[in-house]
């Protein structure tokens, strides 16, 4: 393998593109690999690989599935070091998070996709049909590159565990833990084909493949303006899109909450990953009473995270991922000031490390709850504190923005904190801190996206009804 080849059919092969992408590591700013910009035969090569091995997999049987998961699982838990020091190099996470949270988070999403794969109801009884679920066919993955792994074994896993082959299109700016996959892909020893891997841009690549006639589906995590275009682009053939797309995400804060365990969750989750999270809760809604506490706690807590190079084990926050990121939070935060947005802590910015891209975190009250800061996805580590007079305006405040990923609610009622989390529009609602749920459905409402990850429902998105009715011969 050398940095022109591609994954197709099992092999490395070199890809006819001639241009080379360069990969960035965001905190040196040195170009570290290059991988190719694939050509449309590439594409069509990847997916005619894809297309070939349909009727092998589909003819394996839920058991054998789960068990080729379960190898690639392992596969990819031998490389867990390789992996966390290429996905810390190619996107920015520190070195020492990029396992439990980047590598380790991946791994287990395809061992539960394998235990979840027996509750799948391949096959139905209703009345006198008989209704069975079909692999949709060939599924193009198009992933981001915030948490690289991740997202790729969250269509690889189900996918595969319907039955259907893939051709993954890893994000040019964070592609090369993508090739330490396909080296556990043969370790695995998956069907050739099984799954494919091209490289290149979304609008040249990504676009080729959605408008590939032999793929079937696409699963897009990315932006909401990925997602629109991709949409726009597989309507022509009206094929099957599932979209993970853009957050902004509300942590409403109760008057009866515990209030230090419901500042520290959110500023924890803004942080991590320099705020490139779709569920970061990067909107703070206090009641007005509880404002001056929920700012110096706020500022107390984001003052003991350390921001500093991916390798440096003190690091608890790297660069955010490339410098155009970089320039997207910096116009935010900018904005924000011009729009009357109040600051409660900002990280000195004389004192982030000279080289890399290196965002400061901060905090600010946004009592209008309409400005940019507090309506649009920063991605990056910046929340936005917005206090509120009564539930009702809570609800209003957390419901208006054009997303709807997650949430999550802070009461000590049990009864308020449901009424609540039903209130909100949006695809997850987390009360008091509840930890993730690997096996229930991921996804969003409104502009977020539509489509199911995770458990029994990921692996269902991937597959296509068929009801059978049998009359006497
Ligand atoms: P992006 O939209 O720029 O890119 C995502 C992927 O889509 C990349 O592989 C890119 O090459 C491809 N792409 C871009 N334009 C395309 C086009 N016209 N046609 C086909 N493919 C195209 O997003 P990003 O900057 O890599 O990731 C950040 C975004 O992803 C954020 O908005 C974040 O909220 C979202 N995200 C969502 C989830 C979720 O599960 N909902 C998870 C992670 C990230």
């Amino acid at each position: 393998m050398d940095d022109r080849s591609i994954y197709v059919g099992g092999r490395w092969v070199p890809a006819h593109g001639r241009e080379l992408i360069p990969v960035i590591d965001p905190s040196t700013e040195q170009c570290v690999a290059t991988v190719p910009e694939c050509s449309s035969e590439d594409v069509d090569r990847a997916v005619r690989a894809a297309y070939a091995v349909r009727g092998p997999l589909r003819a394996l049987s839920a058991e054998e599935r789960a068990a080729l998961l379960e190898r690639l699982a392992d596969a990819l838990e031998e490389r867990s070091a390789a992996l966390a020091e290429q996905i810390s190099v190619e996107m920015g996470m520190p070195r020492h998070l990029c396992g439990p949270y980047q590598v380790a988070s991946a791994v287990e999403v395809l061992r539960t996709t394998a235990r979840e794969l027996p509750t799948v109801a391949f096959r139905e009884r209703i009345g006198h049909s008989t209704v069975v679920r079909e692999p949709v066919g060939v599924v193009a993955a198009i992933t981001p590159w915030n948490y690289p792994l991740l997202q790729t074994t969250s269509k690889v896993g189900p996918a595969l565990a319907a039955g259907c082959p893939v051709v993954l299109k890893p994000s040019e700016l964070a592609p090369l833990d993508a090739y330490l996959l396909c080296e556990a892909l043969d370790a695995a020893d998956l069907p050739p084909g099984a799954v494919n891997v091209v490289m290149g841009t979304g609008p040249h690549v990504g676009e080729s493949l959605v408008r590939h006639p032999g793929v079937s589906m696409v699963s897009l995590t990315g932006s909401t303006r990925a997602g629109r275009r991709v949409a726009q682009i597989a309507a022509a053939s009206v094929k099957r899109v599932a979209l993970e797309l853009g957050g902004k995400s509300p942590a409403i804060v109760a008057p009866d909450a515990d209030l230090a365990a419901a500042v520290r969750h959110t500023v924890d989750s803004v942080m991590v990953n320099s705020g490139q999270t779709c569920t970061a809760l990067t909107r703070l809604l206090v009641p007005y009473g509880m404002l001056s506490d929920v700012e110096s706690l706020t500022a107390e807590l984001m003052a003991g995270y350390r921001v500093g190079p991916a390798a440096d084990p003190e690091s608890d926050l790297g660069p955010v991922a490339n410098a155009a990121q970089l320039q997207r939070v910096r116009e935010h935060v900018e904005r924000a000031a011009v729009e009357g947005a109040r600051a409660v802590w900002e990280h000195p910015r004389g004192s982030l490390p000279e080289k890399g891209f290196f965002a400061a975190p901060a905090a600010f009250v946004t009592p209008d709850p309409s400005i940019d800061l507090a309506r649009s996805e920063v991605f990056g580590p910046v929340l936005s504190i917005i206090p509120y007079v009564e539930e009702s305006d809570a609800v209003a405040i957390a419901n208006a923005t054009d997303y709807g990923l997650a949430a999550t609610v802070w009461s000590a009622d049990p009864e308020r904190a449901l009424r609540l989390a039903a209130a909100i529009e949006c695809g997850t609602v987390d009360v008091n801190g509840a930890a993730f749920n690997g096996r229930a459905p991921f996804g969003g409402h409104k502009q977020s996206g539509h489509g199911r990850e995770l458990g029994r429902y990921g692996i269902e998105e991937f597959t296509e009804m068929k009801s059978i009715q049998v009359g006497v011969a």
